[in-house]
């Protein structure tokens, strides 16, 4: 089966788009892993830096409390 983002066909994550991006995430805004997320290893890489890009932006927190 094709992961979330090989489905609709999107080569790169937006890193801006907390919204999707907090899908990719624990409750505890840690990034989760592919077991989880059933992505694409592609995606996988690229979920994990559109994540690390938008902590460097302050668009999302490392880790919640
Ligand atoms: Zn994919």
């Amino acid at each position: 089966m094709a992961c979330f983002f090989c489905q609709r066909n999107i080569k790169e994550i937006d890193y801006k788009d907390t919204r999707l991006l907090s899908r990719f995430t624990s409750s505890l805004g840690k990034i989760k892993s592919r077991k989880k997320t059933r992505l694409c290893a592609f995606h996988q890489r690229q979920i994990a830096k559109a994540i690390k890009r938008a902590r460097t932006m302050g668009l999302l927190p490392y880790l919640l409390k």
